[in-house]
């Protein structure tokens, strides 16, 4: 199989951090960002935050006070202002499902609230390491990591989080709150839309297949699934379901690219379609990932260039 050259790698290297900025952008409705300030109650005293980046999920009920995942500084302190039945409780716990900056880059709103910020063991290189030239320092870090699980009672509920290995990136975490029986997966599922395959932040999209497998296992059919990000009209919250959704999408990728590459064509005509044959409904013109980025990603990974 062909090895890539410099200048493709630098190219797909330059390509998926300039994806990044698309995904705010995109949730930046109208002159004022948090006009699109949304809160969804659920279930149990759970639900959901959306202003700009992945998807909030909180919990409030008496004696227990729990964040997930900050997006930036303005709508985590909307968030965090406005939260529902809150009434000067203070913040027991926050966690982040993953490194990415439209996840955390509010984290040091929450931190003013909670000394306990938890995240996968490795999110604190991974931030570093996607970090800007002198930003590393004034990033706020977990203060409690994890490798495989953890779990914690907070006043009447239980939380567990799980690490599956490499997916989405090499920090994933999914939190199940057991009681109210609803799941964050983060950026596990891009619900129904292209997704962010972060090589370079450690993803590996063929453990990212089994473990949306694992998952759909490990949840039943009246658990909520809260998704880091989804189509305007399929949204960021569903069920178990979802998780095979995504699957059978990056299983597409893989097995588009692996077809390509046995029929000798180059990493510029594989990466070169208007859509994925089969996928076609995720080609969407208010989605601002691209499907090139994804078959560069795939590519990238079948031919010994990323994580496997
Ligand atoms: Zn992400």
């Amino acid at each position: 199989m062909p090895m890539l050259s410099r200048r493709s790698f630098l190219r797909i290297a330059s390509a998926s951090a300039a994806t990044l900025p698309f995904l705010p952008s995109l949730l930046r409705a109208g002159p004022s960002t948090l006009q699109a300030a949304d809160f969804e109650t659920l279930r149990r005293g759970v639900g959901t935050f959306t202003a700009r980046g992945g998807t909030i999920r909180w919990l409030v009920r008496d004696g227990a006070v729990v964040v997930i995942d900050s997006q930036f500084p303005d709508a985590a302190q909307t968030c965090w202002n406005d939260l529902p039945e809150r009434e000067g409780q203070s913040l027991d716990l926050f966690i982040n499902t993953h490194h990415h900056g439209d996840h955390t880059a509010g984290n040091g709103v929450f931190a003013e609230h909670t000394d306990r910020l938890v995240a996968h063991a490795n999110v604190p290189d991974l931030q570093r390491e996607a970090a800007n030239e002198g930003e590393a320092e004034s990033l706020t870090y977990p203060t409690e990591t994890y490798t495989d699980t953890w779990s914690e009672s907070i006043g009447d509920e239980t939380i567990r989080l799980h690490h599956n290995g490499p997916a989405h990136t090499g920090g994933d975490t999914v939190i199940h709150f057991e009681e109210a029986n609803v799941a964050h997966v983060g950026d596990l599922v891009f619900n129904r839309v292209y997704p962010f395959i972060d090589i370079d932040g450690g993803a590996l999209t063929t453990n990212w297949i089994s473990t949306l497998e694992t998952l759909h296992d490990t949840f039943d059919d009246d658990t909520i699934v809260i998704h880091g990000h989804g189509a305007p009209d399929a949204g960021i919250t569903g069920g178990r379901e979802d998780l095979l959704v995504m699957r059978d999408f990056l299983a597409g990728l893989n097995e588009f690219v692996a077809q390509a590459l046995e029929e000798g064509q180059s990493i510029d005509e594989i990466a070169d379609q208007e859509q994925l044959p089969g996928f076609e409904e995720y080609a969407r013109e208010d989605w601002p990932l691209p499907l090139e980025a994804c078959l560069r990603a795939v590519h990238r990974e079948q031919t010994g260039g990323g994580n496997a």
